[in-house]
Parts: C-alpha cells; structure tokens; sequence
C-alpha cells in the first residue's frame, strides 16, 4: 500500500509500504477512506517530537471501513464505517478506568503516528480497536467526521470543558487556527454572553466572526484591553490558549478576570512565565492537557443534528495520493488560507497548489 512515511527531521515521502496485518487479538485494520493533516504533524516533520522514529507512517485522524478484526473485537466488525481517534484506549489501566484516555498507561493514549504507524495511508493497524474506533452514524459526512478525531475533541474537552464555560460567559479565545476556531464553535454550546478572538491574521478573525466570535482583535494591537472594554475592566471569565508561546499564554493570564479560567490548549516547546506576582491574588485556575477523547459519542450525536460547524473549517481537498502537496498547502496555512485540509473520499474536487 501506498502511506506516507517520516524519514526523520524534514524528511518524509508518500511511498510503497507493506500492508499493515492484525498483530494483537485486540486490533483492527481499517481501509482507510478519509484523512487529515494536524498541526502536530508539522511538529513531528520539524523534528520536535524526537520519540517518532525515522520509518514511522504519520496522521491519527481518520475516518474508513474496518476490513479485518482480532478475535478479542467486540465493537465493530469487518464492513463498519468507523472513525479512527486520535487518542487509543487499553480500556484496563487506572486512567483509562476514570476516562482519561490520553493518560492510558497500557499501551494507548496518543500512539498512532507517533509510537505506531499512523492513518495517512491506505490501510491503519488500530490497536485497542474496541475503545478507539466509533462507528458513524450515516448522516455525518466522512469529511465532517474527521474532524472529529482530534481537533472538535480537543477544543470541546481541553478548552471549553477544562474552561467551564458556563452561559452569560465572556470566553477570549487566543488563536484562531482550525482548533481555536473549533473552541469558539464549541463554546457556543454553552451560550456564552460573547465570544472574543485574537490572532494576527485578518483571515482568521474573518473565519472566527463567521463561527460566532462576537468581536475580534489584533494580537498585537493590546487585545487584552478590548476585553477589558467589553467586561467593564473586569476581563474574561475564560481565556482558552490555542496557540502554544510563551507570550500568547502570558497574555491569556492578562486577560482572565478575578476568580476566571484559562484553559491551555497549545503546544509549547518553550517556557512561559508565570506571572505570580500578579496573579497570586487573582485566584485563578490554570488547566493543561491532552485530549481524552471521552467526549467522542456526544460530538458524533451533536454532529448528526447539524450542531457542529464541521465543515466550515475545510478549505482544501484533495486525493489521498496527492498527500505531499496538502502537506504543502497546509504547512504554509499564512501563504494559502489553509484551516483543515482533508484527504480522500471519491469525488472530491481538487484544488490546485497556488504558485507562489
Ligand atoms: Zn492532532
Ligand atoms: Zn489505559
């Protein structure tokens, strides 16, 4: 089968790979018919996640047809459309028995493209089968449901959920990439009075106005004082960080009101400070994490009846086979507009890489 393979930092090929087989009684191979490309992924090709060896198929979104199961496989069976989690389950260890799925200590957890071969190619191994795959209800389109692999669980545990964004809200969320813009999405669940944007790019404001951000701000024009405008001085009762610098993060604690939350959903690979001296009075709660995917059956539900904007993220689509230019197009997101690029399926319509 054809997959698209790391060969380590800044390296990587859609090439010939063998098929993948059941190893374990509890995996299933799934033909894979839809997949997308996170910003994770770009991390891993800049060599930022050194535990991805060389030889590693990468991608942990995806949606396809289970073609063979382990005999231990209850939950699905061989012709089920599924969706592939980005997070995998023992189902057995102490965390995965309180839900917390991306804490799995027996094996699961955040593997696939990672610690296993992942889901951007033809055929996935998924290990765990019975916890981290979900059969789709028929009215959500494979396109729309990838998105449910990662990035609306993500936003909808780590930001909002972590945030507890209750009604009447102000939420500020800082980056409107495709999770930020999946939390403002999210968020709205809750009926929050307003939700606030930042980012540097017009696009994205643009983007974050259209999926419900009542006002946007220039993160580098002091958004913090919109908030404050808009809060009578008092500031945000969520912030949700979604972006992963130093500085965005610094500005999130700049922007939660007295007793508020900020919800970090960012990857960091630098430190951030944390500014006691002003918040030590400010009893503030500071939540961190990885998604546990426990959210999944909701957001499927919530899907079906129409309630996700799943669709107004995509910008791109393209063939499976053309992963390398949608690699491309999504790794230069400023120069393309690129939200969520998404692979496969029949009959999509191509879009053509802008010559820059
Ligand atoms: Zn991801
Ligand atoms: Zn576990």
């Amino acid at each position: 089968m054809k997959a698209y393979v790391f060969h380590g930092p800044g390296q990587s090929a859609w090439e010939d790979v063998p098929d993948p087989d059941i190893k374990d009684p509890t995996d299933a191979v799934v033909r894979v018919d839809t997949v997308t490309i996170c910003g994770t992924d770009l991390h891993i090709l800049k060599g930022d996640v050194p535990e991805v060896r060389p030889g590693t198929v990468l991608g942990h979104e995806a949606v396809g047809e289970v073609v063979e199961v382990g005999a231990d496989v209850r939950t699905v069976r061989p012709g089920d459309r599924v969706l592939v989690s980005c997070v995998s389950a023992c189902g057995r260890c102490r965390y995965c028995r309180e839900a917390v799925y991306g804490q799995c200590l027996g094996g699961g957890g955040w593997i696939l493209g990672h610690l296993v071969d992942g889901t951007q190619a033809e055929y996935v191994r998924v290990p765990f089968a019975d916890l981290s795959v979900y059969a789709l209800p028929a009215a959500v389109p494979s396109e729309d449901a990838v998105l449910l692999a990662d990035i609306f669980p993500t936003a909808y545990e780590v930001g909002v959920l972590n945030g507890r964004v209750r009604p009447g809200d102000t939420v500020a969320v800082v980056g409107a990439g495709p999770i930020g813009l999946a939390v403002i999405a999210a968020a709205h669940l809750f009926a929050p009075e307003r939700v606030i944007a930042v980012d540097v790019d017009p696009a994205r404001l643009e983007a974050a106005r259209r999926l419900g951000a009542e006002a946007v701000a220039d993160a580098r024009e002091a958004p913090e004082q919109l908030v404050a405008d808009l809060t009578a001085g008092l500031g945000a009762d969520v912030v949700v960080e979604a972006v992963g610098l130093p500085e965005t993060f610094e500005t999130c604690t700049r922007m939660v009101r007295p007793g508020g939350r900020v919800a970090n959903v960012g990857v960091h690979g630098r430190p951030a400070t944390l500014h006691l001296e002003d918040l030590w009075i400010k009893d503030v709660t500071i939540t961190t994490g990885l998604v546990d995917t426990h959210s999944t059956p909701t957001l499927l539900k919530m899907a079906a009846a129409g309630r996700l904007p799943t669709s107004q993220l995509i910008t791109h689509t393209f063939p499976l086979e053309r992963m390398q230019e949608a690699y491309d197009v999504f790794g230069h997101a400023a120069e393309t507009g690129a939200l969520k690029v998404v692979l496969g399926g029949p009959q999509r319509e191509v879009v053509p890489v802008p010559t820059a």
